[in-house]
């Protein structure tokens, strides 16, 4: 019989390479928070993770995520789960998002942080965003362009029921090292000069399996992992 789950032992050694990773850039282990990316996989999966210690999970699609939260308390998990949104928000489902998750990553229009804002209940704290800005040029990923990160913050920042935190990217895949550390070192710099000029941000939501390592090394507070956990994805469920 298997000691450890293959999602634990997993889970494990992608917290080792975090550590690591912090470790030889000189920082604390701590200071890097795992989200577990879990879509297009079970609840059972989730379950798995969060049993082995895992927090924080991260979903892209909103129905997908909610039928999870549904799911998870018939699975025997009662306590707190941290639901962090990450794919682009469309206008008909902020409700959804503001009712149900804890931060969203992908906010880079003002007009979903504004739907965003308004649907937030009062009952819960405010909800966590994220910039998303689009580090790699090219036009067809989301994200808002460097040069109007700094007003898409002020905007953010005006509205109630909103935590700006800070800024995320998912940049190109990239074989070289060089070049995937100097998209994750614009993002640094990008968030650097908005807190400069006034308005501070704590949070840079960059790395996932394959390039945590740079993403730490350029500073990365919160990484966004999953198939290093959950292994390789099938197509997605929704
Ligand atoms: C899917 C996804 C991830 C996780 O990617 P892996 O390569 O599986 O680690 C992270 N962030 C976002 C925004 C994603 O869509």
């Amino acid at each position: 019989m298997r000691i450890m789950t293959t999602i634990a032992s997993r889970w494990q050694a992608v917290n080792a390479r975090i550590a690591a990773a912090a470790r030889s850039a000189g920082r604390d282990p701590a200071s890097v928070t795992l989200v577990a990316v879990s879509k297009t996989f079970p609840p059972a999966a989730i379950a798995e993770a969060q049993r082995a210690g895992q927090q924080a999970f991260g979903e892209n699609y909103v129905q997908e995520c909610l039928d999870k939260i549904r799911a998870l308390p018939e699975l025997g998990i009662l306590g707190h789960i941290q639901w962090h949104f990450l794919g682009p928000i469309q206008s008909n489902k902020a409700r959804l998002v503001a009712e149900n998750i804890d931060w969203a990553h992908g906010v880079d229009r003002l007009k979903i942080a504004e739907r965003l804002s308004a649907a937030r209940p009062d009952s819960l704290p405010a909800l966590q965003i994220c910039i998303q800005v689009n580090v790699s040029g090219e036009d067809s990923k989301s994200g808002v362009a460097p040069e109007t990160a700094f007003v898409l913050a002020g905007q953010i920042s005006a509205l109630p029921r909103l935590q700006l935190r800070g800024l995320m990217a998912i940049p190109e895949p990239n074989p070289d090292s060089v070049q995937r550390r100097s998209r994750f070192r614009m993002l640094r710099e990008i968030r650097d000069e908005i807190s400069r000029k006034g308005i501070p941000m704590d949070t840079l939501s960059m790395g996932m399996s394959d390039d945590l390592e740079d993403a730490i090394a350029e500073g990365a507070t919160v990484v966004r992992v999953g198939r290093a956990i959950f292994g390789e994805r099938g197509p997605a469920r929704v």
